[in-house]
């Protein structure tokens, strides 16, 4: 069966998240360590945390995905900021720990203007001081849509990062399909194609989660801009292409698609899962 889920918020608590994630009918889910802007992370329930994940283990969920916040650049030239994704990093690290959730998926940042190589170097730096012994997490890079100055944007800068971290048995890779497509690799009618340079680049062992969005722009465009399954350019068939692929399928699929009602997330959800043969 396809493991899938959608982005949630752990508002009303871990525990209710993942019964929401049920409802659903998902069987995995991601959600924000802490305010997608950053700042302030709430103390963490370990009680709480403890119910999630005896509910997740319970119900066979597929593992689930902590997601750093989105505003952070971990290769800043600034050091304010590149300190400040730091110790967000370093914190929501901890909290993973703690909650036993395996993955933590982070954007590698933007240059802006330092060039691509000095940005990856300065993430992969970031890496090299967060992955010490307190935490067992492993890290996942997202793959990028290369808008702007964003790093990550090919398969090339993604590995080129995971060569800098010393400790990277403990770095992984979630593939962004609007993200990818957008970068211009076409994973929507060429998903075998993508799929055997993502191995022969990064490595398949390497590709541990998926978030599953079509994209409003097309193939190439360099534009990150989500939409709802069926309704960009990748469609309803290069959707079906990608969770059939035997490279993929059994991995976590995470939807972070544009709906405001939970309904339209279980709607798209069993859309999804009645595309699997
Ligand atoms: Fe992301
Ligand atoms: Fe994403
Ligand atoms: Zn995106």
């Amino acid at each position: 069966m396809l493991h899938i889920g959608c982005h949630l918020s752990p508002s009303d608590g871990l525990l209710n998240m993942a019964k929401t994630a049920s409802s659903l009918g998902a069987d995995t889910f991601q959600f924000f360590s802490r305010n997608p802007r950053g700042s302030k992370a709430r103390t963490l329930d370990e009680a709480d945390a403890g119910a999630m994940l005896a509910y997740l283990s319970g119900n066979a969920f597929a593992p689930v995905l902590v997601h750093a916040p989105y505003t952070l650049n971990p290769c800043a030239e600034k050091l304010s900021v590149a300190e400040f994704a730091e110790m967000v990093m370093r914190d929501d690290l901890a909290r993973c720990t703690a909650m036993k959730t395996p993955f933590y998926n982070f954007h590698p940042g933007s240059h802006v203007g330092q060039g691509i190589s000095a940005g990856i170097e300065k993430t992969a730096a970031l890496l090299n001081r967060i992955l010490d012994d307190s935490t067992d997490t492993t890290v996942l890079i997202e793959t990028m849509a290369g808008q702007g100055s964003e790093i990550g944007g090919t398969f090339e800068e993604v590995k080129a990062i995971i060569d800098g971290v010393e400790r990277n048995d403990r770095v992984g890779v979630c593939l962004d399909t609007c993200h990818v497509f957008a970068a211009g690799y076409d994973i929507a009618n060429d998903p075998d194609g993508v799929l055997t340079a993502f191995d022969r680049i990064i490595g398949l062992d390497r590709l541990k989660f998926i978030h599953l969005n079509d994209s409003k722009f097309a193939l190439g465009a360099h534009k990150d801009r989500h939409a709802a399954i069926g309704e960009g350019c990748i469609g309803l068939e290069g959707v079906r292409r990608i969770v059939n692929h035997p490279a993929l399928r059994s991995l976590p699929f995470c939807l972070e698609t544009p709906h405001e009602a939970l309904s339209e997330y279980a709607d798209e959800i069993a859309l999804v899962r009645g595309m699997t043969e």
